[in-house]
């Protein structure tokens, strides 16, 4: 398998080229050249398989070779550590809970996976791997604790101050080791935009050996593609077999686009539905056919606050830049913080489920696709637990959270952090650390 650049596709790279480097060199994002169908015996035989099994026969070809078998599955099994349960809300409605790993957010998987392979990449080179990433909220941390101790890296993140969750911000600043936070004076999209202008620094390069950790990386983008299939074979199990609708709270648009790359392996999927909050770039795009992002604005479900989602481009890619057939599979809705909060206690008080509010968006989105469509059935990706959201949780529903034992050990820390405002102070804070 190669990789090739989605802004000039001469630019190919290998996998392993492909995560040690994150942006093609010509900034372009990188795409697998095949998506190599699953063997009908794969599909048939889903329900006998484990999540690890699963894991490492789906990502075998888009690692393709630059990792030995027996390393990969281990790699696997290092990431896929919890569990995926899929939890029914009504008849015809579930949800897949991705919130059970260390973070509790389903960056977890992609986190882990990535770190391995590239703590794998880097055991032979003296010079450390440094990985930039940009967080509106959940990808701190799980980069954080992906990478935490893994030989050869180190992480510096970059988030909005006063713009993630108080758990959010702990996770993100109490790691230590190998992990730095850093603070901007800012929102997201400037964080995003500063490890953008870090890869094409020189004066950064020579001094670094610099990759990127957001969801632009095909280490932490394509393994959450097994989540679709963890949701397919336990819908098999519960002897469900309507046509398969996922609703997937989305920001950044990797999650989603992993899940059309399931779709696209030979997994059964009937419809897409990207569930957004007011940051509703793509759902206009849907509309109008015109792709404008506007400046990201804050909401309740603060991990989707993205104005101009980095891997729609890879979703054009998936349906060959084809808008009539993109919208054949796919559609996007947007969704206010008041309709969220009401979801939310629909949620709770009709079916008894404390939703997260980014969990609660994708169930908008569902009901929504669902209302027109009604003889499917429909999954909504549950991306955080409750907990991450703590006030906004119960302040709407009137509840007290417990609080997770995944939680409760960061609960007592010190953050630890560096405050700083734009480009020049984060270039002269890296080149003294250099
Ligand atoms: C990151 C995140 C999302 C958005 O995922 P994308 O892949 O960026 O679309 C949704 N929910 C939660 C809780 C997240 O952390």
């Amino acid at each position: 398998m190669t990789y090739y650049s989605l802004t000039n596709t001469a630019n190919m790279a290998t996998f392993d080229q492909a995560v040690i480097r994150g942006l093609a060199p010509d900034r372009g994002l990188y795409f697998p050249s095949e998506t190599p169908r699953l063997s009908e015996d794969f599909l048939q035989d889903l329900e006998n398989k484990t999540a690890v099994e699963i894991g490492f026969e789906v990502m075998r070809p888009f690692v393709g070779g630059s990792i030995p078998d027996a390393r990969l599955r281990k790699i696997v099994e290092q990431t896929l550590c919890f569990e995926f349960p899929l939890v029914p809300i009504h008849n015809n409605v579930s949800t897949l809970e991705l919130f059970h790993g260390p973070t509790m957010a389903f960056k977890d998987v992609g986190a882990r996976f990535m770190a391995r392979c590239i703590g794998y990449f880097n055991e032979q080179n003296p010079k450390k791997v440094t990985v930039l990433v940009a967080t509106s909220g959940d990808t701190g941390g799980a980069v954080a604790s992906g990478f935490l101790g893994i030989e050869g890296t180190e992480v510096v993140i970059l988030y909005p101050k006063g713009k993630v969750s108080h758990i959010q911000e702990l996770q993100l600043t109490t790691n230590g080791n190998n992990i730095k936070a850093v603070e901007v004076d800012g929102v997201f999209d400037d964080c995003q935009e500063m490890v953008k202008t870090a890869f094409l620094d020189n004066d950064l390069n020579s001094a670094y050996n610099l990759t990127s950790a957001n969801s632009i990386n095909v280490a932490r983008w394509l393994p959450q593609s097994l989540y679709f299939f963890f949701a397919y074979q336990q819908l098999k199990k519960q002897g469900i077999d309507k046509d398969l609708v996922f609703s997937v709270p989305s920001g950044n648009f990797g999650n989603i686009c992993a899940g059309i790359v399931a779709s696209k392996l030979g997994l059964p999927v009937h419809h897409f539905v990207a569930s957004t909050n007011v940051n509703d770039t793509v759902p206009r795009y849907l509309q109008t056919q015109e792709y404008n992002p506007y400046p990201s604005k804050q909401t309740i479900s603060n991990a989707m606050d993205v104005g101009n989602p980095s891997n729609f481009i890879r979703i054009q890619s998936l349906f060959n830049n084809d808008f009539n057939a993109l919208k054949q599979q796919f559609s996007s809705f947007a969704f206010d913080d008041s309709q969220t909060q009401i979801a939310l206690k629909a949620l709770y008080n009709d079916y008894n489920y404390i939703a997260d509010p980014h969990g609660a968006v994708g169930y908008l989105g569902l009901q929504k696709y669902m209302q027109e469509n009604p003889n499917v059935h429909g999954v909504f990706l549950e991306t955080a637990h409750a907990i991450k959201f703590r006030d906004t949780v119960e302040k709407s529903l009137d509840v007290s959270l417990d609080t997770p034992e995944q939680i409760q050990h960061i609960l007592d820390k010190t953050p630890k952090k560096t405050a700083l405002k734009d480009y020049d102070a984060f270039k002269e804070y890296l080149l003294q650390r250099a």
